[in-house]
């Protein structure tokens, strides 16, 4: 379906509707990279390097680090919404091309990926965290297996207090078999960080010792 509409549908940029291209350049360019320094931890941006920071101090994580390419701004906000809501190729692609150029590649020899609910999969026919890690693949050189599942009938985050969304994760996920020693784990956004710590907690119980965390987008607060 999507490919039909990338064929046939004129190509707009998602952030200012110029023509041309699903972005266009100077929209690229502006979406602002998250640069040194950062919390080594959870990749907030800092005012110097620390090792953790006032986000992510005294919390359980259970990912090693966090990265992400660009802060999830109004621009972001919108390639992310156009990206989950169509689906077009070309913009997982994008996406994962500027992470390779802001993310230093993992020392990890796998990738996955959180995986999308049933309900929102069947509805948009695809999970953009699945394709973020698979053109991340491509780019890294590094396979990508589908290592998670997610629990039904547990909650959106949508809405809630960042407490609230650590709380409501607990338990999302659970792993399919065995999990390689060091894995890299693809979202779209790190909005709290507590869907990718569930992610990882799931990774652990079936044997990861470290889990990377890569996304497009973070909120920087
Ligand atoms: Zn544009
Ligand atoms: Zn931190």
């Amino acid at each position: 379906m999507s490919s039909i509409l990338d064929v046939f549908l004129p190509t707009r940029c998602v952030v200012c509707g110029a023509g041309g291209g699903s972005i266009c350049s100077p929209c690229e360019g502006s979406l602002k990279r998250l640069g040194l320094p950062l919390c080594e931890r959870c990749g907030a941006t800092t005012a110097w390097p620390v090792e953790r920071c006032r986000e992510c101090s005294g919390r359980r994580i259970a990912f090693s680090h966090a990265r992400a390419a660009v802060e999830y701004d109004e621009a972001a906000k919108r390639l992310v919404g156009a990206w989950k809501e169509r689906g077009q190729r070309s913009l997982s692609r994008v996406a994962a091309e500027i992470v390779d150029g802001v993310v230093a590649r993992p020392d990890a020899y796998t990738l996955t990926f959180v995986p999308a609910d049933d309900n929102r999969f069947l509805k948009r026919g695809h999970n953009p965290a699945e394709r973020l890690a698979s053109e991340l693949g491509r780019c890294w050189e590094l396979p990508v297996l589908s290592l998670l599942r997610r629990r039904p009938g547990v909650g959106r985050q949508r809405g809630l207090t960042l407490a609230e969304r650590r709380r409501n994760v607990r338990g999302l996920f659970h792993a399919t078999g065995p999990a390689p020693r060091a894995v890299v784990l693809a979202d779209d956004v790190y909005t709290s960080g507590a869907t990718v710590s569930a992610a990882a907690t799931a990774l652990r119980q079936a044997g990861a010792r470290r889990v990377e965390v890569v996304t497009f987008a973070r909120a920087v607060r």
